[in-house]
């Protein structure tokens, strides 16, 4: 783009964005699964009028902007409770993501151990369906990677697999309320036993279940306890941005006991600047999310919640029966929340995401790593339950469609010979050429994707690791 000498019109911006905006999935009428977590319209608005009233404050400086201290001590108040977290102890800090908040509680448990125990080549112990944000953390501070196996029919970590991975240098156990990937909650009060018994930190991702699973255990679902309320338990993260419906750039990590959070604060006097202390990863940021959060929180109150929590647990169980019933789809696990894993014995899986995608909606496919099959994710949120039937006749349709089409899986000893050919390093002429033979043009991706999540799905992790940096590494270039 050229800078333009003056000023564009708004009305000119605005048809500009909204052509651009036009190639994208239409989120509005909620047939995207992942990704969308939209409230409706009414609330919506609400959140839209509160993040531009605080668009520009700044929450760097609370000193400056108390406002935007309150409105954090107070939703950090809600989260605190929601989680049973003991009153006196607890404290928390709002961020911009589940991201940010793993980050984050890795961060505050690699400085406990470094600063307590002198652990300089610390670990955290990783059930394989751990959200990949811990291994981000892991990248970023230089932190061990422990993985740990999963039941291989429950999904769910065992207890056990944390007794024999911890060592001297464990900084942190880390299990999931529920997994993204299959939707089930690990038994934490089993690994919170460990915990204590061991004398190590226990970190529970809630990020995407931790607002929805108290409203389901109030709704009468047996509901594995997962929060302050099991002994051991010394840190969560719970985003308000996905089941909270909050707009993006909402969530927060929670800690029983607000010495640890201390560890987690950045603080700098040693610049010719301002002084520096961060509880976050960012410094300066817009108080809009924080606003917007606090404004969807206090509009669909706690009544609200429930109900959608009811929607949302209706339409899953409707369509988990629906698929169980469908003899080429098997769901991997029973959900414990409205989010799980399909798979197939008879079909191309991937193609079924094509499929789908034909018809009008947006599900997401999930490799085949370690233990798991490939399978395709679905979650239910408030703008799909009342489609839930029509997404169940689409399925159907696609299922059919796809047992016409052969399958997308490479030939055997493709991986092998990619891996072979690329060696040890990528030349952007063979990347190029891969490319192109999977129908990726000027790094725009093909209508179809089955025959490209197929190669990734059959070539060594590491490899489509390597590819994937380098397509997002093409992708993104200036124009
Ligand atoms: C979404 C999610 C995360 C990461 O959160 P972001 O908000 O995408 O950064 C972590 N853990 C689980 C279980 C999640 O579903």
């Amino acid at each position: 783009m050229k800078l333009p000498a003056k000023g564009l019109t708004s009305e000119a911006i605005d048809q500009h964005l909204s052509a651009l905006e036009a190639q994208d999935l239409n989120w509005r009428d909620g047939r995207i699964m992942g990704y969308i977590y939209a409230p409706r319209e009414e609330t919506l608005e609400v959140a839209r009028q509160a993040y531009m009233r605080f668009l520009i404050p700044n929450p760097l400086d609370p000193t400056v902007f108390p406002s935007l201290l309150k409105l954090e001590n107070e939703i950090i108040g809600v989260a605190l409770e929601h989680l049973h977290a003991p009153r006196e102890t607890a404290a928390g800090s709002f961020t911009s993501g589940g991201t940010e908040s793993i980050i984050l509680a890795v961060k505050a448990a690699r400085e406990l151990a470094r600063r307590t125990r002198g652990i300089d080549t610390p670990q955290m112990i990783l059930p394989v369906t751990a959200h990949a944000a811990f291994h981000k953390a892991a990248e970023y501070l230089d932190v061990e990677k422990v993985m740990i196996d999963v039941d291989p029919k429950t999904f769910r970590a065992r207890p056990e697999a944390y007794a024999e991975a911890i060592t001297e240098r464990t900084i942190l156990m880390v299990a999931s309320a529920p997994s993204y990937a299959h939707g089930v909650v690990d038994p934490i009060p089993e690994i919170g036993a460990i915990a204590l018994e061991r004398d190590v930190l226990l970190h529970v991702d809630a990020c995407v279940g931790g607002w929805l699973l108290p409203y389901f255990e109030r709704l009468g679902e047996p509901v594995t306890p997962f929060d302050f309320r099991v002994p051991g338990v010394t840190s969560i993260s719970m985003d308000f941005h996905k089941y909270g419906y909050a707009p993006k750039g909402a969530s927060v990590v929670l800690y029983r006991d607000k010495s640890l959070r201390e560890h987690q604060i950045f603080s700098c006097s040693t610049w010719a600047g301002y002084t520096i202390i961060n509880p976050t990863v960012q410094s300066s940021r817009s108080g809009g999310p924080l606003a917007a959060c606090w404004a969807v929180l206090n509009h669909i109150g706690d009544e609200g919640y429930l109900e959608m929590a009811r929607q949302m647990r209706d339409a899953t169980k409707k369509l988990v029966a629906a698929i169980d019933a469908m003899p080429d789809l098997d769901v991997m696990v029973e959900p414990d929340f409205c989010m799980f894993a399909i798979t197939s014995d008879t079909l191309d899986i991937f193609h079924l995401v094509d499929e789908m995608k034909v018809r009008g909606w947006y599900v997401q496919p999930q490799l085949h790593t370690g233990q798991h099959r490939a399978n395709v994710h679905l979650s239910v949120s408030v703008a799909i339950a009342p489609q839930i039937d029509d997404f169940i006749a689409r399925l159907e349709e696609a299922v059919e469609a796809t047992r016409a089409l052969p399958s997308a899986a490479p030939p055997p000893g493709f991986a092998e010979q990619l891996g072979a050919m690329l060696g040890t390093g990528l030349s952007p002429e063979t990347f190029q050429m891969l490319l192109a033979g999977v129908g990726v043009q000027g790094f725009t991706l093909p209508e179809r994707s089955a025959v490209i999540n197929a190669i990734l799905d059959a070539l060594p992790e590491q490899l489509s690791e390597q590819i994937l940096a380098r397509f997002m590494n093409e992708l993104y270039r200036a124009s």
